[in-house]
């Protein structure tokens, strides 16, 4: 992993970047400051800690491919609110509609005008009759999971060892030493997640059919690639092979195409001639206003209806009260129709494609044992010279200090990309220039670096 680097320069990289950084941000130092009086942990969620940097970015604006920071510094922005900002920061149409809206009135617990049009464009893009929506990604796979396991009358649910969707409790459960484990680092949970939490690794057609054969299993909780790990591409069949096992044992499969969404309008399962059951999609879908969307196909959906007419009365367990609010409808409509384009893809297509070309050439130059790999808008660097095929090996080449070293480098240069990976993503403002910005300034580090 740390092959071909001089270990000692990346340990005084850090130290002269962190300096840097100090001197740099005197006024995010201050509020920084100011805030920790009565914010938990000094910063509104505790893992805005987690980052590359001494203390907390204050951010004042953002705006498309940019955002400025305290101390008045422009920064090209490749982390994109790690994709709730996909398109942009503030699109003008997304920003027009809301501001609109801003006058009509939030919430009302009633459907809005938008409501129907905007599942509409949903059905369209997604090839997915029926939908319904949360406030988050989170809540959307949680709301899932419990229509699927009330629709199959299954209680299990199957994901891929190094997954994450969000804060779904269920799904915590990873592969130790090919033992399923809940994850030890999640805090006050006291259910037994293993219990009705079965986990095998992405890219093990065997392992999926041995545990689907058991024939307890409501669905199959995935990304179509895994994003979260750093990227694990399906193998060349899989995803057709993974398809008919689930079918022929009577699973349903649950894409989450919240960051896969990079791939194109209908997002990765649409353009891969995937056929899911159900179909997740949060974070950029309203533009970053905060909302989700989940859709089913038509038996699906029926049996959804039959599971929910067939309950007794009262409360559902799938809700919130702020879901599908005027707002976030308003916010969806304007994005779907004149954000998430398919001009917007092209443009992100090719300057990514750019992107991932001159990361593959700045890695060849130093002779580092890198790849880095590619899903339509959405590119990553990792430390090893073979993509990873499943969530283990993807695991094994993670190596946070020296991923913090690089970001922070770029961090202190105007450019930003996603922390706790090495995700970087355009969006349709950034510029050919923006690009070439961050391979220079990457081939600079990787120099600092070996
Ligand atoms: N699904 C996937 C694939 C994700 O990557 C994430 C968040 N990174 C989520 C769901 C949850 O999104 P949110 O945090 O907005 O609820």
């Amino acid at each position: 992993m740390r092959t071909g680097l001089d270990w000692q320069r990346v340990q005084a990289l850090v130290a002269a970047e962190r300096a840097s950084y100090i001197t740099r941000n005197p006024e995010s130092a201050r509020l920084a400051g100011q805030a920790a009086q009565h914010l938990l942990f000094g910063v509104p969620m505790h893992w805005m800690n987690d980052w590359s940097t001494p203390f907390p970015l204050t951010v004042r604006d953002a705006s498309g491919a940019r955002f400025r920071d305290a101390d008045d510094h422009e920064y090209i922005d490749f982390c994109l609110g790690d994709t709730g900002a996909m398109f942009g920061h503030a699109p003008l149409a997304v920003a027009t509609a809301i501001a609109r809206q801003s006058a009509r009135g939030y919430t009302a617990m009633l459907p809005s005008e938008d409501a129907g049009p905007v599942a509409a464009e949903l059905a369209r893009r997604f090839g997915l009759p029926y939908w319904q929506f949360a406030l988050s990604a989170s809540d959307a796979n949680r709301f899932v999971l419990r229509w699927l396991r009330a629709a199959t009358g299954r209680s299990k649910v199957l994901v891929f060892n190094g997954c994450y969707h969000g804060t779904v409790d269920d799904v915590f459960v990873d592969l130790v030493g090919g033992v399923p484990m809940q994850r030890d680092s999640l805090l006050g949970q006291v259910h037994t997640l293993t219990d009705h939490t079965v986990v095998v690794e992405f890219n093990d057609l065997p392992a999926l059919e041995a545990a689907l054969k058991q024939g307890d299993i409501a669905c199959v909780l995935a990304e179509p690639v895994m994003t979260n790990i750093g990227m694990v591409l399906p193998q060349p069949g899989y995803w057709e092979a993974a398809q008919q096992l689930i079918k022929r044992h009577g699973a349903l499969l649950v894409i989450d195409e919240t960051h896969t969404i990079s791939s194109g309008m209908g997002g990765y399962a649409r353009a891969h001639g995937m056929t899911p059951d159900a179909l997740v999609v949060g974070k950029p879908i309203g533009g970053g206003i905060p909302c989700a969307v989940y859709g089913f196909t038509e038996e699906v959906a029926h049996r959804v209806e039959h599971a929910k007419r067939s309950a007794p009365p009262g409360h559902s367990g799938i809700g919130t009260t702020l879901s599908a609010n005027m707002f976030a409808m308003a916010a969806m409509r304007a994005n779907l129709k004149q954000v998430m384009t398919e001009a917007a893809y092209q443009h992100m297509f090719a300057l990514a494609s750019q992107l991932a070309d001159g990361l593959r050439a700045s890695i060849a130059r130093h002779q580092l044992p890198w790849c880095v790999t590619q899903v339509g808008a959405r590119t990553e660097f990792q430390f090893s010279a073979a993509a990873p095929r499943n969530g283990s090996e993807a695991g094994a080449i993670m190596d946070s200090e020296l991923e913090q070293a690089i970001h922070l480098y770029l961090l202190n240069r105007g450019l930003l990309i996603t922390p706790f990976h090495n995700m970087l993503l355009v969006c349709p403002a950034t510029t050919d220039a923006d690009v070439s910005a961050l391979v220079i300034a990457f081939d600079a580090v990787l120099r600092e670096l070996v």
